[in-house]
């Protein structure tokens, strides 16, 4: 697959009617969903609003991935769509106006009725069986949505590899500087996708080495806090938040979206510690 003017051939596409006028993408970022559902044209017509013949006025995304591997690009990815709502990335806010927005065709968590069945977010039940039918599932707590354990249905393995070369393309294809869940960005504490089940940690892989390989680089952000560790949990170094928009930083190395650099300009030239690589460029 490959991205030939905002859109990768040769997926259907179709484009949604919810989208922010005039607003130009150049995305950076790309936020994984599923569906909360259980149909997969059901889901894309959802998104498709008006065009798909449906009420839906408010929410949108830019692919569609089905669990038998069929994909929908229902927008450009040069458009803004509506799939991340209130959203927060490092100094990065309202990631629709940064991100290309996949759904993955999944109806989300299954809470358990004590008889055997399972209900979904719209109480819709299902037995075991049909989820042995449906491809198994993983049971795992989630505190965003209550204390009981919950039953994640699977993703397909046709699904995942649709999504790997949809992400793989887009990574060719524009400046991709992380590939985030919903949940991880979402600023309200509601969302929850695309949930355990989801092989999150390879889609981040396929970032790749590129990244790694670029040893000097820009500060994007405004400002940049410089940690111990590579992760938020880890403390901000003396002086926090020290480097600054087009600071020069050399990376040293790498470990998941984080890199251990060396400052080389501006008022923390010389101090060496973790920064989030979304804000590199
Ligand atoms: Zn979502």
């Amino acid at each position: 697959m490959k991205v030939t003017d905002h859109r990768i051939e040769p997926i259907w596409y179709r484009e949604t009617s919810n989208l922010s006028a005039g607003k130009v993408l150049d995305p950076t970022i790309i936020v994984m969903h599923y569906t909360t559902g259980w149909s997969g044209t059901g889901s894309r017509d959802w998104l498709m609003g008006a065009a798909g013949g449906t009420s839906n006025r408010g929410s949108s995304a830019h692919v569609v991935v089905n669990r038998d591997g069929t994909a929908w690009q229902i927008a450009p990815f040069n458009r803004v769509a509506w799939h991340a709502g209130p959203s927060r990335y490092g100094a990065l806010k309202g990631l629709n106006n940064h991100a290309v927005g996949i759904e993955f065709v999944n109806p989300g968590p299954l809470s358990p009725d004590g008889s055997g069945r399972y209900a979904d977010g719209y109480g819709n039940r299902r037995t075991e069986g049909d989820l042995d039918e449906f491809g198994g599932y993983v049971s795992a707590p989630h505190s965003r949505v209550g204390s009981q354990v919950y039953a994640w249905p699977l993703y397909t393995e046709a699904q995942l590899a649709t999504g790997r070369s949809i992400v793989e393309a887009l990574t060719a294809g524009y400046d991709i500087r992380a590939i985030v869940s919903h949940e991880e960005v979402d600023t309200r504490g509601w969302k929850t996708d695309p949930g355990p089940a989801f092989p999150m940690e390879s889609f981040r892989a396929l970032l790749g080495e590129d990244h790694d390989d670029v040893p000097l680089m820009e500060v994007t952000a405004t400002r940049l806090n410089i940690r111990g560790g590579p992760g938020t949990q880890y403390e901000k170094l003396d002086p926090p938040g020290s480097i600054a928009s087009a600071d020069v930083v050399e990376v040293l190395s790498s470990e998941g979206v984080w890199r251990y650099v060396e400052v080389k300009s501006g008022g923390g030239a010389g101090t060496r510690g973790w920064v989030h690589g979304a804000y590199l460029g």
